[in-house]
């Protein structure tokens, strides 16, 4: 069965199946039940929550600040800095305002969401002060392709712990050189998209392997990126799905159902520019 924490490159330890958050926050009447989804994940173990100053310009960052209170010290709390705020100052600024939003005192892990105009080592500078000042345990990307990630390791004194990219089984590009040169430097991929926004679970093949093993096709989504080796954060803003969710981690996936997988969802066979929602 899949291993519930992955150790970071930094020896701290992060849960392999999150919760996303993009699009809460975008109305009051939906906070309650996005709030009370959250807690049902956090206290079933999902624990690592994914959230950005963007989402709903901060309103995703203050309804998980309502979800984690009270269970701060349970959850691996994760957001991004635009990159528009990304200069030397403005990713602190940004970082505080994040903050105050989650109602707490620091971060387990601080993304760059995607490359901007401002250059790598000016973001990487006030991630490294962040750490110093044990307002952050770790920090990342999102959206880097290879290039970047190249790149990125110029400045980042080895310490980017996590890229965050588009990966399901109907995008696979990353397997032709993202994702191995990603294990090699031991930099989990974080998958953000898992279920491709629902649109993965139209396929009929998919609900078809799915009913085969008695599982939803959610389950056999999310059951294959943590065989993947990489850690799914899949959005849910409803209880009994974040219940259906979890379950993917008690399922091992045996090799015929992964080659069914790969014949319908084929990988890579060159390089795909990285996919991008
Ligand atoms: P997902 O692939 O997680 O899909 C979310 C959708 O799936 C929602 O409509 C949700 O509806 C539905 N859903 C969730 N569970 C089930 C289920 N078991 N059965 C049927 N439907 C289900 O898409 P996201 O784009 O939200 O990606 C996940 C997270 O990744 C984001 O929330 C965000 O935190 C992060 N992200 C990061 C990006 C980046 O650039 N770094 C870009 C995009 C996403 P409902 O809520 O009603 O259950």
């Amino acid at each position: 069965m899949p291993s519930h924490v992955i150790t970071l490159r930094n020896g701290i330890t992060m849960p392999t199946l999150g919760q996303g958050t993009w699009f809460m926050g975008e109305s009051s009447s939906a906070k309650k039940d996005e709030v009370a989804a959250l807690q049902k994940g956090i206290d079933l173990g999902m624990t690592l929550i994914d959230t950005a100053e963007m989402y709903a310009s901060g309103g995703a960052e203050k309804v998980t600040g309502e979800a984690i209170a009270g269970r701060r010290d349970k959850v691996f709390l994760v957001s991004k800095v635009l990159p528009g705020n990304a200069s030397r100052k403005g990713t602190i600024a940004a970082f505080e305002r994040s903050l105050q939003r989650l109602k707490t005192d620091y971060l387990d892990l601080y993304l760059l969401h995607w490359r901007g105009g401002y250059p790598l080592d000016e973001t990487f500078e006030a991630m490294e002060r962040l750490l110093d000042a044990g307002k952050i345990r770790a920090y990342g990307v999102s959206n880097f392709d290879l290039d970047d990630m190249r790149e990125a390791s110029r400045y980042d004194n080895g310490h980017i712990c996590v890229n965050q990219v588009l990966y399901n089984l109907a995008s696979r590009g990353i397997e032709w050189d993202l994702l191995p040169w990603q294990k090699n430097h031991n930099i989990p991929v974080m998958a953000y998209s898992p279920l491709y926004q629902t649109r993965l679970l139209r396929s009929p093949e998919l609900k078809q392997v799915a009913q085969e093993l008695s599982i939803t096709p959610a389950q056999l989504a999310l059951a294959w990126l943590l065989h993947q080796g990489t850690v799914p954060i899949p959005k849910s803003s409803s209880v009994k799905r974040v219940e259906e969710n979890r379950k993917a981690w008690d399922i091992t996936l045996e090799q015929g159902v992964l080659d069914k997988l790969d014949a319908v969802f084929p990988p890579p066979d060159r390089k795909m520019p990285l996919d991008v929602l």
